[in-house]
């Protein structure tokens, strides 16, 4: 598998290299992947872990890169403040999707009613096949710039109601967070979305079967609340990112397309300072990519991929680990879940008494987790009823923002043994990685603003122009 993927991107680099020098206009097939949260950290991360895992396997072939993103030739950097500072995914949806600058909250509008059009709605009306993937829900705020425009992005019924009115050929991911809306009592969005002519496959079976032609909508068996399952905790039958958006390819590969795809779930992990779960959430993307960089070499004239991000979430920094050389993969590696899955079905409080609760924290998290006073408080602070915790102050909402106290407090504690720490549970103002390959990706080299990303991917398209 390793030796595959090697060979793999190799080939790709190679296409893309050849495709970057010819700087033609004109691309056909058009790749936008948004990793949420996702910062150099993130990446760098992910980076070792590969290599961690390269070397477990026995694998020592000498290897420029671990990841297929920090492979593309053609490298920048973007700033993602919002007009309210540092932003969250709507302001910086709506930015990467519309060229434009908004306020927090706001989805592909001014958060005053005038409306913004975007990059996959210029495209299709452009005679572009539209495909927009995400691990996340279909009405969260990165997908829904591309699609949707409101002035919250809380308002996901009213969001969800513009996905088939896009007319986009494929959605695809976890699917609707809330198909009949907050009180379940409207007409279901997946409903209104058959009426309007979409196919809706929703198990493995039916996602097998989606063939070319017509629209389609594509959900996760495994999607809960609209989330696919995270990728550390998928189970083997569960469709992964980098399928839907072989999916989309099969589907609207026959002419033009432009696909967004979005590692929607980077952010959430970051949030909760799960190192673990986050580096599983980038390799899935990576994976992704992957899917895409296998096209551009069959189609290197006119395919154009570019991997960017929204913000970074949690302040993440790698240090050398205190526990030594291996500590970092050696943890990252042994977590057997997410925080998630740890805080629903193992760490709750019971009859178990410390002692036992460590000895399950331990065996999820690994030795990482060690018998401290910040443990014993954390426990103690999640044996404790919600409304009885100290949850406004500000020594709460350092130590365990909104989660879990002991989950928080396992996880921060292993996550520090094997040298990553956070500064925060909500995002920073840091700037992100812009990688680009084949046509027309040279222009996505230097520094620039994020709003900068809608308007070079409407120059390489060629229809920079007309808009
Ligand atoms: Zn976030």
């Amino acid at each position: 598998m390793n030796l595959r993927r090697t060979l793999r991107i190799f080939a790709a680099i190679l296409f893309a290299l050849a495709c970057a020098r010819q700087a033609r206009a004109g691309a056909k097939h058009v790749f936008l992947f948004i990793g949420d949260g996702m910062g150099t950290a993130q990446r760098n991360a992910s980076e070792i872990f590969m290599a961690g895992k390269r070397t477990a396997d026995g694998d020592f072939s000498p290897r420029q890169s671990q990841l297929a993103m920090n492979s593309l030739p053609v490298a920048g950097e973007i700033g993602t403040g919002s007009l309210s500072g540092v932003t969250d995914s709507a302001a910086a949806g709506t930015a990467l999707a519309t060229g434009r600058k908004t306020k927090n909250g706001a989805v592909a509008t001014d958060g005053d009613g005038a409306k913004f059009k975007s990059i996959a709605e210029i495209a299709h009306e452009n005679g572009y096949k539209v495909g927009i993937v995400t691990s996340s829900f279909f009405e969260d705020a990165t997908p829904a710039a591309f699609y949707a425009h409101s002035d919250s992005r809380g308002r996901r019924y009213e969001i969800g109601r513009q996905l088939p009115e896009s007319g986009f050929e494929y959605f695809a991911g976890g699917g609707f967070s809330s198909p009949k809306g907050k009180d379940k009592k409207m007409r279901s969005l997946v409903e209104i979305a058959a009426s309007k002519g979409y196919r809706v496959a929703s198990t493995r079976a039916g996602f097998d079967s989606l063939s070319p032609g017509g629209r389609a909508i594509s959900t996760s068996p495994g999607a809960r609340a609209g989330y696919m399952p995270w990728a550390i905790d998928a189970a083997q039958n569960d469709i992964s990112l980098a399928e839907f958006v072989k999916k989309g390819i099969d589907l609207l590969g026959g002419g033009s397309f432009f696909i967004m795809a979005e590692g929607g779930k980077i952010d959430l992990a970051c949030h909760a300072n799960d190192a673990a779960t986050a580096i599983r959430e980038v390799i899935a993307l990576d994976e992704a990519v992957e899917t895409a960089l296998a096209f551009l070499a069959e189609h290197p004239d006119d395919t154009l991929i570019v991997v960017t991000s929204d913000h970074e979430t949690g302040g993440m920094a790698l240090s050398v680990a205190p526990d030594g050389k291996d500590a970092f993969y050696g943890a990252m590696s042994r977590q057997m879940g997410s925080y998630q899955r740890f805080e629903s079905s193992v760490g709750q409080p019971g009859a178990k008494g410390f002692e036992g609760h460590l000895a399950r924290a331990r065996d999820f998290f690994g030795d990482g987790v060690t018998e401290t006073g910040a443990t014993r408080t954390a426990l103690a602070m999640t044996a404790t009823p919600k409304k009885d915790r100290p949850v406004k102050s500000a020594q709460y909402k350092k130590l365990y923002g909104p989660y879990d106290p002991f989950t928080t407090a396992c996880v921060r504690e292993m996550n520090a043994r094997a040298g990553v720490t956070w500064s925060t549970f909500y995002h920073t103002g840091k700037r992100v990685a812009v990688s680009a390959a084949g046509a027309g990706a040279e222009a996505f080299a230097g520094e620039y603003e994020n709003t900068e990303i809608f308007r070079k991917l409407l120059d390489a398209m060629g229809i920079g122009a007309a808009r």
